[in-house]
């Protein structure tokens, strides 16, 4: 039995057995990536769909995911890797790829426009190891690093993927702990300590995903904008703020998308605290 030192749920593990999340396993008493190197996704994408606004726009990044996610959302947007049957199927299927084949194929296709690798898709840090030991070569080639996360993983997983990473798309997936505990099985709190971490080292763009009936109201907006405009990156301009169109789909299909009027209206909401909100999916 080994307990899991990444994530808040800090899962004992049984040895062979698997975490909570579906990515870590346990092996000689303490617990490993079961989904390293492990891969279910692999596109050169623009930067922009990270979403990234303001870290080298107009350019590419191959990004890499795995399967497995420690977070509950009934709306995943990826649920096919992150935590239905299907990523059972997913996680038998993946081909594994090395730190340094990764590296290689990002270097192959810098001449289409790539500029490094963002760790994406599912939800990365569960499978930490791969991401600080591919990032790391891939910094000392010279390409760039971006993580895409919900930012629940502990402290001391971010310090050791932080020195190799330049830029992070961070989920702020709404304003009130309920949502988080109810919805998502996650804890807002703990997101938030992530984020102010995050901003210190790398640049951090935040994504909300609009979910109508739930996170939706101005008054959570703009307690959300609030706080994000309190934020500071590293070159000391604000933190970028994405707010994005829910589309039913897994196990929230009891309402519609939306509303695309709502989604702009929030938007100029958290413009009253913020210089950079950008609308998606609309
Ligand atoms: S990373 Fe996975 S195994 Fe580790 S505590 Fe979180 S859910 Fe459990």
């Amino acid at each position: 039995m080994a307990k899991c030192p990444v994530c808040f749920r800090h899962c004992n593990i049984e040895e062979g057995g698997l975490g909570f999340c579906g990515g870590r396993t346990a092996e000689g008493g303490i617990t490993k990536a079961y989904n390293y190197g492990r891969i279910t996704s692999l596109a050169l994408d623009p930067i922009e769909k990270k979403p990234l606004a303001r870290f080298c726009p107009g350019s590419y990044i191959l990004s890499v995911g795995s399967f497995g996610c420690n977070l509950r959302c009934p709306f995943c947007q990826n649920y096919e890797i992150s935590w239905s049957e299907e990523a059972k199927v997913f996680a038998k299927e993946a081909r594994y790829l090395s730190p340094e084949e990764v590296v290689d194929l990002a270097l192959e296709t810098r001449d289409r426009g790539n500029i490094g690798i963002a760790f994406t898709y599912n939800e990365p840090l569960i499978g930490y190891e791969f991401v600080r030991d591919t990032a790391k070569l891939a910094k000392e080639r010279g390409l760039k690093n971006a993580l895409v996360s919900n930012g629940t993983a502990e402290p001391d997983i971010l310090a050791e993927i932080a020195p190799y990473m330049d830029a992070m798309n961070i989920d702020l997936k709404g304003f009130t702990d309920e949502y988080y505990r109810d919805l998502l099985g996650g804890n807002r709190r703990q997101v938030m300590d992530f984020i102010t971490k995050a901003v210190e080292t790398a640049h951090v763009e935040l994504t909300t995903l609009i979910i109508p009936g739930e996170n939706d109201s101005e008054e959570e907006i703009r307690e959300l904008a609030q706080w994000v405009g309190g934020l500071r990156n590293p070159d000391g301009d604000q933190v970028p703020l994405h707010i994005t169109r829910f589309f039913p789909q897994f196990h929230m299909t009891d309402r519609g998308p939306t509303d695309v009027k709502k989604v702009y209206h929030l938007a100029d909401l958290a413009r009253e605290y913020l210089k950079y909100v950008y609308v998606g999916n609309c």
